[in-house]
C-alpha cells in the first residue's frame, strides 16, 4: 500500500494524507459495483433520470463546500471552482431532461417483422481522472455512464483525493442505489489489476497523452473498450479582419482559465502580421493587469499553478524559449515566497524550435506566432500533434467558418474561446484522444448498440438463404 499526501499550492501546506486500497479491496468493489449494475440496469431511464436530477441538486445546495475543497487541493480560484460546480449542476439537468429521448430505441426499416437498435448497458466502467478540474471530469463521464444504465468506478488524480471522496458522497446523498457510484484509492498497478479484470467492461481517461497511451496499451490488451480525453495545444488564430480587442480580451480567457492548466485552453496564438504588433501589446498589458494571489478571495483571477513541479516546468520553458531568440513581453518569472505562483507571460519572436510552441504548455504563458494570411495560420495550426479545438477570429464570420471547417481539431469556435457544452460533443483528433463525451454521442459510447431483429414465424422464411 502507498500514500497519498495532498498539498495546498497556495500555501505549500499538507491538508491531508490517505492510503491506498490494496488491490484486493479494489477488486472486492469492482465486485459490489457489478452487483449493483445486475439491478441498477433494469431501473427505467426515467427513474435514473431522477437520480441524476437529484444529483444536480445535492452540487448545487453544497456548492460552496465543494468548490472550497478544489481551490484548496488543486488551487483554482474560487469564483472558477464555484463555476465548476454550477456546470456539473447543469450537466445533470441537460442529461436529465434529454436522456429519454437519446437512448430511444430507433427504427429501421428493412426486411423483417421489426428492426430495432436498441441501447443497452455495457457494466462496471471505470474511469481514470485528472486534477485540473476534478469535479467537471469525473461527472462528465460519470453521469451518462450512469444514465445508460452502467455502474461506475472512480480512480482520480492522487492531487484531488478529497474531490474524489466527495463526489461518491454526493451519489449516495442523490439516492443512487448502493454501489452503483464508487471511488477507489489505487496507485496505477492497481489500476492496470482493475483494467484486467472482467468485471470491468470498459475504460474512460481523461488525462495526459502519455497516461492515454498506457492505459490504451493495458485495455486493448484486454480487449476493452476505451475513451480517451488527452492533451491539446490548441490554436488562436487573429486573422486580420479581427476585432482586436476583442481577440486580445478572448486571448486573456483562453490562455489564463485555471491558471492556464486545461486541456483546451488557447495555447498557440497565430496572429496574421497586419494585426500582430497591436494585438500583442493588448495582449500583454491585459495578461499584466491580472490579479494574481490567495485563490479562496473572491477578487483574485488567477490562484497557483498545482505544485511546484509545474512551476518549474514553467521556468523551463521560458528559458527554453528565451534562448532560442523568444521576447517576453510580460510576466516570465515564477512570484516570490510561498505558494506555486507564475506570471501571466506573454512570448514573441517566436520560432517552431521553441518547446512553447511544440509542446502541450499547461499553464499561464502564451507563444505568439506572426503569419502571413490566412493559408499560413491554417497550415501552422494543424501542424500538431494535437487535435482538441480552435478558435478563430474574424469578422466576417462565412470566412471564419471556411478557416474552421479545415481545422484538425475535434471542437472549433468563431470569435470565441474554445469551451465544452453537454449539449455538443467533446473529444480530439490525432493525439487529443479517442471517442467523444457529453451530448448524445457522449451517452452512447458507454452502450452495445444492439440490432434487435424479429421475423415472422413460417417455415417456408427459413428455406431463404440469409445473405
Ligand atoms: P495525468 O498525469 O495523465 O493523470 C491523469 C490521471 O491518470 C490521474 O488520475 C493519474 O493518477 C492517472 N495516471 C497517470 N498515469 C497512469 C498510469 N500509468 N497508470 C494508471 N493511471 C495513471 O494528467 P494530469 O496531470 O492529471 O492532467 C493534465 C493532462 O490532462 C493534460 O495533458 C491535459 O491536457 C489533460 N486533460 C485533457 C482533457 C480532455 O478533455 N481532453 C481534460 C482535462 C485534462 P495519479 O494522479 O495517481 O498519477
Amino acid at each position: 500500500m502507498g500514500r497519498i499526501q495532498t498539498i495546498n499550492p497556495a500555501t505549500e501546506e499538507v491538508i491531508q494524507e490517505y492510503e491506498t486500497m490494496p488491490k484486493v479491496q479494489v477488486l472486492g468493489i469492482a465486485q459490489q459495483c457489478h452487483d449493483a449494475f445486475q439491478v441498477w440496469k433494469n431501473y427505467s431511464v426515467k427513474e435514473r433520470a431522477a437520480r441524476i436530477s437529484n444529483l444536480g441538486s445535492v452540487l448545487l445546495k453544497n456548492k460552496k463546500k465543494y468548490a472550497a475543497l478544489i481551490t484548496k487541493e488543486m488551487g483554482k480560484a474560487i469564483s472558477e471552482s464555484i463555476a465548476e460546480v454550477e456546470k456539473c449542476a447543469m450537466l445533470c439537468s441537460v442529461y436529465a431532461k434529454q436522456g429519454k429521448q437519446w437512448l430511444a430505441e430507433e427504427v429501421v426499416e428493412a426486411s423483417g417483422k421489426k428492426h430495432r437498435v436498441v441501447f443497452e448497458p455495457l457494466g462496471v466502467i471505470f474511469s481514470v481522472m485528472p486534477w485540473n478540474f476534478p469535479f467537471w471530469q469525473a461527472l462528465r463521464f460519470a453521469v451518462p455512464a450512469l444514465l445508460a444504465g452502467n455502474t461506475s468506478i472512480l480512480k482520480h488524480a492522487s492531487i484531488t483525493t478529497g474531490c474524489a471522496l466527495e463526489i461518491e458522497q454526493a451519489f449516495i446523498e442523490a439516492g443512487f442505489p448502493e454501489n452503483t457510484f464508487r471511488t477507489v484509492l489505487a496507485d496505477h498497478a492497481t489500476v492496470a489489476g482493475l483494467i484486467a479484470s472482467p468485471l470491468i467492461q470498459g475504460v474512460s481517461l481523461t488525462g495526459s497523452t502519455e497516461a492515454g497511451s498506457r492505459i490504451a496499451e493495458q485495455a486493448g490488451k484486454h480487449l476493452k473498450k476505451v475513451v480517451l480525453e488527452l492533451g491539446g495545444s490548441d490554436p488562436f488564430i487573429v486573422l486580420e479582419d479581427a476585432d482586436v480587442d476583442a481577440a486580445a480580451k478572448g486571448a486573456v480567457t483562453g490562455r489564463t482559465l485555471n491558471c492556464g492548466q486545461s486541456c483546451i485552453a488557447a495555447k498557440r496564438f497565430i496572429v496574421v502580421k497586419h494585426v500582430a504588433e497591436q494585438f500583442s501589446a493588448k495582449f500583454a498589458s491585459l495578461m499584466s493587469s491580472i490579479v494574481i494571489g490567495d485563490p479562496m478571495k473572491e477578487e483574485t483571477k488567477i490562484g497557483p499553478l498545482v505544485n511546484a513541479d509545474a512551476v518549474n516546468t514553467m521556468e523551463a520553458f521560458v528559458e527554453d524559449a528565451v534562448q532560442k531568440g523568444g521576447k517576453i513581453l510580460c510576466g516570465g518569472k515564477r512570484k516570490k515566497g510561498r505558494g506555486c505562483f507564475f506570471e501571466p507571460t506573454v512570448i514573441t519572436n517566436t520560432s517552431p524550435q521553441m518547446k512553447i510552441v511544440r509542446e502541450e504548455v499547461f499553464g499561464p504563458i502564451a507563444p505568439v506566432i506572426i503569419v502571413k494570411g490566412e493559408k499560413e495560420a491554417i497550415s501552422i495550426a494543424n501542424h500538431s500533434e494535437f487535435g482538441l479545438g480552435g478558435s478563430v477570429w474574424t469578422k466576417d464570420l462565412k470566412r471564419g467558418e471556411r478557416v474552421a471547417r479545415q481545422l484538425e481539431a475535434g471542437s472549433v469556435f468563431v470569435n470565441s474561446v474554445v469551451r465544452s457544452d453537454p449539449r455538443m460533443p467533446f473529444g480530439g483528433v490525432k493525439k487529443s484522444g479517442i471517442g467523444r463525451e457529453l451530448s448524445v454521442y457522449g451517452l452512447r459510447e458507454f452502450v452495445n448498440v444492439k440490432g434487435l431483429n424479429v421475423f415472422g414465424w413460417k417455415s417456408e422464411r427459413l428455406l431463404s438463404k440469409p445473405l
